[in-house]
């Protein structure tokens, strides 16, 4: 059976990254969506929060499971025997960190592999940063997050 992670920071997650999952499944038997916490950023909502809102938004998809960690991608991939990442590309200014990324994996784990999906067009613009800030000056984040983090975002921010 194939397994592939998903990493990402996924503060929250959004369609675009849905998307991804929904494709990678028809590659990959098993995706674990694998938050990874960064230390030096502080995410808008927490682990747990985020943790959930990714497993409500992927319970129709079984074989998606949600787990987090702290430590290196590559780490984590190691503890639970999977060397493949999947990874979403949007624009060319996604490309250099992921090459960047992408090459540092292999040297930490010379197995590891990683595979990219283009976006799909209409989530080209859409990250989770611009959601943060529409959300917070009371837009619409309506098409852009599933409804469980439309929910998060107008109990947080009202209007949202
Ligand atoms: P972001 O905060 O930029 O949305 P994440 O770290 O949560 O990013 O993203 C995890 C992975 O999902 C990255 O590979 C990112 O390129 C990809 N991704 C995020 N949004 C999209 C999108 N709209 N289309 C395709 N891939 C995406």
């Amino acid at each position: 059976m194939s397994t592939a992670l998903y990493p990402g920071s996924f503060d929250p997650i959004t369609l675009g990254h849905l998307n991804i999952i929904e494709r990678a499944l028809d590659i990959f038997d098993r995706l674990i969506v694998v938050m990874a916490i960064n230390p030096q950023k502080t995410p808008m909502f927490t682990v747990e929060e985020n943790l959930s809102m990714i497993r409500e938004a992927t319970a129709r998809w079984p074989q998606v499971e949600a787990d987090h960690t702290s430590g290196l991608l590559v780490d984590y991939g190691k503890q639970r025997g999977v060397s493949i990442s999947v990874r979403g590309l949007r624009a060319v200014t996604d490309f250099e960190a992921e090459l960047t990324m992408a090459l540092t994996n292999r040297r930490l784990w010379p197995d590891f592999e990683s595979v990219y999906l283009m976006t799909a067009p209409e989530y080209l613009f859409l990250r989770s940063s611009t959601v943060r800030e529409v959300a917070a000056m009371g837009g619409d984040v309506a098409g852009m997050v599933p409804a469980c983090v439309e929910d998060r975002l107008r109990d947080r921010f009202g209007s949202a």
